[in-house]
């Protein structure tokens, strides 16, 4: 059994563990050198939820499995810091996909600005709003039963395709938090964006690259799953023990934890769970039931040609009404038309004949297990895109993502289902509040899950990492004598 003994160890290879580790050892007048930092990762690779594939296209396209867009372009720490220090060029490496969508169901294209869609659309959203703001203990109900609510209520000002075409349009909301609407929580569904959504071209990868730069003398062991953490050491002079799955004891006096919430909400007898050793505070347990963990994933399907409008950026297709068991296990081929589908054009992108489709909750879990039924289920619904009498072809090339199906992320990020708190678990983590239980042990949180402003985005796991490391080094100070 081997054993190492370090000032800081970090669990997760991901944006947040590896941004900590920069900042803890790049910080002017910071006291760590890179023997002081071991980070410590269950796959046989560095980036979790980044993953940008260069191996599966067929036409030469670098995918991002995990993440794609910069979100919130007007305050992302990431974006900022790239283009400050001259590793990314904005310019030739991101696209702004966010030319008016073009809407379609099962009849083909549909008139939205001509229906005035949008606007209803709008008071939708602005009715949700409202609905939960004028009074905050006001019951969370679905997303679906929300705007059921407003079409009771307002049927009267709306025309019959303005209620038919803007309540299905809502569902758009699936692919943002990556669970159907029947479970997403009403209260919280409509987001606050700082900023635009920019589609990053060049691959994500690059701000793994450039932390590993950062970090290159800092020890990074892979396929080591960490599945215990003592916080009550007492084998050697150090607090903190942890231990990995193949028998490898990291101690040390400080420990950042930044596996995905899935990973924390598993109790420890489950195969991938972490023994707590004593177990988490009460406080935490209970917070890591208010919140759930989304699905979103990917299906890439490239073509010999274009057959669809290379000119537009993005298409919705939508759902069939009144669809039922939304949010149940599937187990047998999904009727097409079940789920929406939103869709990426990267002829638009990157000027070759590919589709790339945003996956929700059941269905990605289904598609991700059984990728040979993507084409069946999507074949029919694209088909409404065929453009100019242009005939849909087969695709020659199709990709899944499988986030679902790593034992080390089980799904895409936090997600809050109907009766959720989107705030306990990070009051409970984040170094941000006074909450966190065991910050007198020295262990400490990042993730995307830990933190308000960037919740389940890599800019809001980048900027859990820079607190968390700064935490650290305020810590490590040595105290004025009195
Ligand atoms: C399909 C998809 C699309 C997304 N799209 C976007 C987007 O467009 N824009 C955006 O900003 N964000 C997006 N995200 C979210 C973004 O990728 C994540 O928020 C961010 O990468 C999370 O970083 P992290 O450091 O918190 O966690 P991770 O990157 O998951 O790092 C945690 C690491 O912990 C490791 N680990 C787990 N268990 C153990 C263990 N027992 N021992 C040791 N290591 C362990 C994992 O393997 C992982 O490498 C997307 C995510 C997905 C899945």
């Amino acid at each position: 059994m081997s054993k190492i003994t370090t000032k800081v160890a970090i669990i997760g290879a991901g944006v947040s563990g590896l941004k900590a580790a920069e900042v803890l050892l790049n910080e002017p007048h910071s006291p760590f050198q890179p023997d002081d930092i071991v980070i410590v990762e269950a796959q046989d690779r560095i980036g979790g939820r980044i993953k940008t594939d260069t191996t599966k296209s067929k036409l030469g396209i670098s995918y991002d499995l995990g993440a794609a867009w910069f979100h919130d372009t007007l305050t992302n720490q990431v974006l900022k810091d790239a283009v400050a220090n001259n590793y990314f060029d904005v310019k030739n490496d991101t696209y702004y996909d966010d030319k008016d969508i073009q809407i379609y169901d099962r009849n083909g294209l549909i008139d939205v600005s001509g229906l005035k869609i949008n606007r209803v659309v709008e008071d939708l959203e602005k009715y949700i709003e409202l609905h939960y703001h004028e009074e905050l203990d006001t019951e969370d109900i679905s997303l679906q039963d929300i705007v059921k609510q407003f079409v009771q209520q307002y049927e009267f000002m709306l025309t019959p395709e303005q209620i038919d075409y803007s309540t299905r349009i809502m569902r758009y909301l699936e692919l943002w938090y990556g669970i159907s609407w029947d479970k997403i929580s009403g209260k919280y569904s409509i987001m606050d964006h700082q900023g635009r959504n920019l589609l990053n071209k060049r691959g994500y990868y690059f701000i793994i690259e450039n932390l590993l730069k950062l970090v290159k003398d800092i020890r990074i062991l892979t396929k080591q799953p960490i599945v215990k953490i003592d916080r009550n050491n007492k084998e050697t002079s150090k607090p903190i023990c942890i231990e990995s799955s193949t028998g490898l004891k990291i101690y040390s006096d400080y420990l950042l934890v930044t596996v995905p919430q899935s990973i924390l909400q598993l109790p420890a007898a489950h195969p991938y769970g972490l023994t707590w050793n004593p177990p988490l505070p009460k406080s935490i347990q209970d917070a890591l039931s208010t919140i759930h963990f989304g699905a979103l994933g990917k299906v890439i399907f490239e073509f010999d040609d274009v057959w669809w409008d290379e000119s537009q950026d993005r298409f919705e297709i939508l759902a069939d009404d009144n669809q039922v068991n939304l949010s149940a296990t599937i187990t047998s081929p999904p009727k097409p038309f079940t789920y929406p589908a939103y869709i990426i054009n990267f002829a638009s992108v990157h000027n070759k004949p590919s589709l790339v489709i945003l996956t929700q909750s059941p269905l990605t879990d289904y598609l991700e297990k059984n990728p040979e039924q993507a084409w069946n289920y999507y074949k029919p619904m694209l088909a409404t895109l065929a453009h100019k009498g242009k005939i849909p072809t087969e695709p020659i090339n199709v990709i899944t993502t499988d986030w679902t199906q790593n034992p080390y992320i089980r799904g895409a990020y936090a997600a809050v289902e109907t009766g959720d708190d989107p705030s306990e678990l990070i009051i409970q983590l984040s170094g941000e509040f006074d909450g966190c239980g065991l910050s007198s042990s020295h262990i400490r949180f990042a993730g995307e899950h830990t933190i308000m402003d960037g919740a389940g985005c890599v800019h809001g796991a980048y900027n859990s990492g820079i607190r968390e490391a700064k935490w650290i080094l305020q810590d490590v100070k040595p105290r004025p004598r009195l």
